[in-house]
């Protein structure tokens, strides 16, 4: 990664990096890159990219958005770990559970939680839409991650069942999300969500401004969803 883009884009989001949080974050890079020579984890390994389009891009909701302390957070399609674990490092309160539906890179965010010390992070291999049938994780999060995963009409089908009433989901969007939330409307209010919230947020160190779509989860999600992943497709 580069440590100083790194530095420098968290004080520009008016936050700093205690010593530990430098040094996992730094752990995390030299994973990323060596395990993606293994498998497919990230087309983007080099240290500017690691440091603003990966690290910088996950914490942006923690300057925007109010996260309550010891939150439990899913992280839907996590992948390498995006933003379920640069948020884990920032807030180590938090309680983090990473979901994605390839059992590799489950293999690969055990070996982070273990090399970084992370605690109170459970790895899940599997589809969120089955997560969203099963009463362990059903309606059981304060707050449901996800970044480039779906369109929203689908990732909301993903996440709004394991969404609390009460608690919200976040979907972390590149610009130019309006035509996607309008056409995701109708099923998002279906599946218990009240109305959205895009919080427009420049990237720092970057010319580029990323969405915050944030959903408050109002009603319980009705039994019949999540579908089939064949269904909600
Ligand atoms: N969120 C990460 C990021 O922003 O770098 C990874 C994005 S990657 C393009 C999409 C990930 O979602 C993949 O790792 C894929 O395996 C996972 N995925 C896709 N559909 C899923 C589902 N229904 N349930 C769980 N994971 C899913």
């Amino acid at each position: 990664m580069n440590q100083t883009l790194l530095i420098q884009g968290i004080a520009a989001l008016g936050g700093s990096l205690s010593d530990t949080q430098l040094s996992q974050f730094a752990a995390y890079s030299a994973l990323l890159k060596e395990w993606n020579q293994k498998m497919n984890l990230t087309a983007i390994t080099d240290d500017d990219g690691i440091s603003v389009k990966h690290f910088l891009d996950s914490i942006l909701p923690l300057y925007h958005i109010q996260i309550p302390p010891n939150a439990s957070l899913a992280d839907i399609g996590t992948g390498a770990g995006f933003p379920g674990v640069p948020l884990k490092i920032i807030r180590p309160d938090l309680s983090v559970t990473l979901v994605d539906s390839l059992n590799k890179r489950i293999t690969f965010l055990e070996a982070v939680c273990r090399e970084l010390g992370l605690t109170n992070v459970t790895c899940i291999h599997g589809r969120a839409e089955e997560l969203g049938k099963d009463n362990k994780y059903r309606e059981k999060f304060d707050l449901v991650t996800s970044r480039a995963v779906a369109n929203l009409r689908v990732l909301g089908e993903y996440c709004l069942p394991l969404t609390k009433v009460g608690g919200q989901f976040l979907a972390l969007k590149a610009d130019g999300v309006d035509e996607e939330l309008s056409d995701a409307r109708p099923m998002l209010g279906t599946l218990g969500g009240g109305k959205p919230q895009v919080i427009p947020v420049p990237l720092p160190e970057s010319d580029m401004v990323r969405k915050l779509v944030l959903i408050p989860k109002e009603k319980p999600t009705p039994s019949q969803f999540p579908r089939r992943a064949n269904k909600i497709k």
